[in-house]
């Protein structure tokens, strides 16, 4: 069962249920919230139990979506639109390795920092 947790361990959760391939986001958000590329795999609230989530907190990023960090290390972990109530995304980052996941496409390619180039084969997307 794939289980994850921020860098501290205020937050730590197990997932139920099947992973979807992530997309590694280059938006400048994403960039700024996490110092880097932030990859995410889309989970069913109802698959995603919380071990401990003392440290969790919700930041409104965006009239359509929030973002779930932890408020002792500032881990960057959760992705949730305003219009899915019943699933965010979750920092494959901080999942426990092996994920058993491969990275399927980035995306918000158009909007990338300047300092890097993607070389990988995989889709590159300008939008979602
Ligand atoms: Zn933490
Ligand atoms: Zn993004």
């Amino acid at each position: 069962m794939p289980t994850g947790r921020c860098e501290c361990g205020a937050v730590a959760f197990e997932i139920t249920g099947k992973l979807t391939p992530p997309s590694a986001c280059h938006c400048s958000q994403c960039r700024r919230l996490s110092g880097h590329v932030w990859a995410g795999t889309w989970v069913a609230l109802k698959d995603l139990h919380f071990s401990r989530q003392d440290g969790l907190k919700w930041f409104k990023s965006s009239k359509w979506a929030k973002r779930g960090f932890c408020g002792e290390c500032g881990a960057s972990l959760f992705y949730q639109l305003n219009e899915d109530a019943d699933r965010c995304s979750v920092a494959v980052g901080c999942l426990d390795q092996p994920t058993g996941l491969t990275l399927k496409r980035h995306i918000y390619v158009a909007d990338k920092g300047d300092y890097y180039g993607i070389g990988d084969d995989l889709p590159h997307l300008d939008t979602y």
